[in-house]
């Protein structure tokens, strides 16, 4: 894992959040974009060397949704940068980890990306991701 790739947090409604969010950082959100495999419809910050995805469920019964009727609005997964994620994926299974996902998938701002079970990473959702080259 190279560094914190971004920290994704959910959020009720984007129309709201994403100004909130620019006066917060005092920049603009510069990208959108729906990731209709995991039913969200993502904005993208960035500020310095960090990056902030808000999240929002497309659909009432979506991961994003449960996790707002759950626990509320706020920090849902942080995501590190990996340079394989293959290999990395590879190397969590092997150490003990739940990979959510057995394959790469296709993630949000030209990532290939893959989740772990919370569990066993002390009630913290972890990503990695990967850039598409
Ligand atoms: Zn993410």
């Amino acid at each position: 894992m190279r560094k914190i790739e971004h920290i994704g947090i959910a959020v009720k409604s984007l129309k709201q959040s994403i100004p909130l969010y620019e006066k917060l950082l005092n920049t603009h959100c510069y990208k959108t974009e729906l990731v209709a495999t995991e039913n969200v419809a993502t904005a993208f910050f960035k500020t310095g060397d960090n990056k902030i995805e808000l999240l929002e469920s497309t659909d009432a019964e979506g991961v994003v949704a449960k996790f707002i009727e759950k626990k509320g609005e706020g920090i849902h997964h942080i995501a590190f940068d990996v340079e394989d994620i293959s290999a990395e994926m590879k190397r969590l299974q092997e150490e003990g980890f739940i990979l959510l996902n057995t394959t790469p998938k296709k993630g949000a701002d030209n990532k290939l990306v893959c989740f772990l079970h919370p569990k066993q990473t002390q009630g913290v959702l972890i990503e990695l991701c990967q850039e598409i080259k």
